[in-house]
């Protein structure tokens, strides 16, 4: 559709939530073309969202922080604002005469809503209100099954929708910015005023060794990825203790890199990653998009079980245990290595996710939505979608869910995934001196190896919080009892 120019003489807005990036951003390139560009961000208060957990707030400081060096560096200073969307762009379009509101669409249901309200209150103002595609490879309310249904099943899922990704280039970065409409009285207030950053204590050291957030970080992450590391993605993607994944998450939970730019590069990338590599990381940027497909034609995701047979399910409420999973303390060292390594750094290898999110919801049969917001909270990676969705996956009560009565043994996964214990060694300097024979399984390990690795169990490890054989019996005649009822 061509762009609509009769507003192109007046100033434009650009209204940046999560698509904290200045390529590939349809909304800024349709703002560049008017006479003025006003980029806002808004803290948005009151609203209706779930507001972001703490690591993601850290990397919301430092994103914005690098978004307004570029837009200044483009002409364009970014404002940044408090208060309701809803009365703020209103106020900023008569400040400053602006004829068109720009954005790109987000798609978790608590601000679709709130944003249509918005656009339809704008264009009956007699102003042009456009939102553009950017965060997903597909409209998630488009994709229809033969049934007329969403999907619910991942396979047929992709099948309908891989072939409908366009290969489209990714549009550029403006190479400058029309500046803000002179005269126009706005105040811009301080990042450092929204006290993002954590103090007393200041925990963030090592998300900040860990991670480089912003769009800069995004694209030198994915030129490493195609570039030295995906080769093998296949096969060493499931493998905790090599550095074989993207580690793109963040950027894209955060809107500093597109899917659209990532399978662009995959295309075209300099690379000696075979085809089944390229296929299978293509696959993975799928599930994000099942996920959000899922989120936007289910909205209560992250509260409600998508299978309601969960509802009867008898969870048990143990503050202790939660505690020790959360901390790392459970006495099985595939899970404490994930939690602590979730604790550092804000995120954790998507298999090891498994297993920990297993071990809460089977071992200790504690309710995944407790998981689920103590990730919310701690994943610099965070989404609504892949979370929740995930969350729901591991427990057995979500679409397309992992059968119930598979149950990770956490000795297993730990030794197929993590045969020599490199990534429990990375995570548990505890456990540091264990031989392979028994990182594991510690509580195995005769009395002469744990005394040269130095290692106490209770004291300076704990034992195992519950045993794997009696937890596997309690979990699956919980689930048989809510089987029974049905
Ligand atoms: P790569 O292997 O490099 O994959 C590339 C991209 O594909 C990822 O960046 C991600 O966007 C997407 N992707 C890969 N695997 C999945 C998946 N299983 N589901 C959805 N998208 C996927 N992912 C999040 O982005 N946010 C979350 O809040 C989140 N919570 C999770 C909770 C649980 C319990 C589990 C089991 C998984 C969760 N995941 C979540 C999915 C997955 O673990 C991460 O996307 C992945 O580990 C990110 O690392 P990466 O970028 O190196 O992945």
């Amino acid at each position: 559709m061509a762009r609509d120019t009769t507003f192109d003489g007046s100033p434009a807005i650009v209204w940046f939530r999560n698509d904290l990036r200045v390529s590939d951003n349809a909304a800024l390139m349709a703002a560049a073309a008017h006479s003025a560009v006003v980029p806002v961000f808004i803290r948005e208060t009151g609203s209706p969202a779930r507001p972001l957990g703490a690591a993601r707030t850290w990397w919301l400081h430092h994103s914005l922080e690098r978004l307004a060096e570029k837009l200044e560096s483009l002409g364009a200073p970014l404002l940044l604002l408090s208060g309701d969307p809803a009365r703020i762009i209103p106020d900023l379009v008569k400040v400053t005469g602006a004829a068109a509101v720009y954005w790109n669409r987000r798609y978790d249901p608590s601000h679709k809503e709130a944003d249509a309200a918005l656009k339809a209150e704008l264009q009956a103002g007699g102003l042009l209100a456009e939102s553009f595609a950017g965060q997903l490879l597909h409209e998630p309310m488009r994709l229809k099954t033969g049934g007329g249904t969403y999907y619910k099943v991942y396979s047929p899922f992709w099948r309908a929708m891989e072939p409908g990704i366009e290969s489209r280039p990714p549009l550029p970065a403006p190479e400058s910015l029309p500046p803000r409409p002179t005269g126009a009285d706005i105040q811009s207030e301080t990042l450092a005023s929204w006290d993002l950053l954590p103090v007393k204590p200041d925990w963030s050291g090592g998300l900040r060794d860990a991670w480089t957030p912003g769009e800069d970080g995004a694209q030198a992450r994915l030129t490493d990825f195609l570039e030295n590391r995906m080769r093998g993605y296949a096969d060493r993607r499931d493998i905790p203790g090599v550095n074989a994944t993207s580690g793109l998450s963040p950027h894209l939970a955060s809107g500093e890199i597109t899917p659209g730019q990532i399978i662009d590069a995959l295309g075209t990338a300099d690379s000696d990653a075979s085809s089944s590599d390229r296929s299978k990381f293509r696959k993975e940027v799928g599930w994000r998009e099942f996920s959000w497909h899922l989120l936007a034609n289910q909205p209560g995701l992250a509260e409600h079980n998508h299978n309601s047979r969960f509802d009867a399910f008898p969870w048990i409420s143990d503050r202790k245990a939660l505690y020790a999973w959360q901390k790392g303390l459970t006495g099985y060292p595939i899970v404490d290595a994930g939690m602590r390594e979730l604790w550092r750094t804000g995120w954790m290898h998507n298999r090891v996710r498994m297993v920990a999110a297993s071990f809460l919801t089977k071992h200790l049969m504690i309710d995944w939505r407790e998981g689920e917001a103590w990730f919310w909270d701690t994943l610099v990676d965070a989404d609504p979608a892949s979370n929740a969705a995930s969350w729901q996956w591991v427990a057995g009560s979500g679409a397309d869910a992992a059968p119930y009565f598979r149950i990770f043994n956490p000795v297993l996964q730990g030794e197929k995934f993590d045969p020599d214990g490199d990534y429990v060694r990375r995570n548990l300097p505890e456990l540091g001196k264990m031989p392979a024979r028994y990182i594991h399984k510690p509580w195995e390990a005769p009395d002469r190896v744990l005394e040269t690795a130095g290692v106490r169990l209770g004291e300076t490890y704990p034992k195992p919080i519950v045993d794997h054989q009696a937890a596997r019996q309690r979990a699956l005649a919980a689930y048989q009892q809510i089987k029974d009822a049905a």
